[in-house]
């Protein structure tokens, strides 16, 4: 299985690059309600969970949980 390229507008994280490109190794999309949930698992210092699903009302229902503020 290919990952799709991730394009994505938000420029003050810290795994954005010019173009709209998220150079995170592994992205984790949430429901927004869980957007502070802990996740098990962890590859490239990138959290996530491969087994926890949710269902979400619609598109403004889903946020990037990988995002992290850039510092600089
Ligand atoms: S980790 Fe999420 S918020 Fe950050 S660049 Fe990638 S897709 Fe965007």
């Amino acid at each position: 299985m290919n990952n799709p390229q991730v394009k994505c507008s938000i420029d003050n994280c810290e795994y954005w690059e010019k173009g709209n490109n998220c150079s995170a190794e592994v992205i984790m999309i949430e429901v927004d309600r869980h957007s502070d949930r802990s996740l098990p698992q962890s590859k490239g210092g990138e959290q996530y969970d491969t087994r926890h699903t949710d269902h979400a009302s619609g598109t403004a229902d889903t946020c990037c949980h990988t995002f992290e503020e850039r510092s600089h």
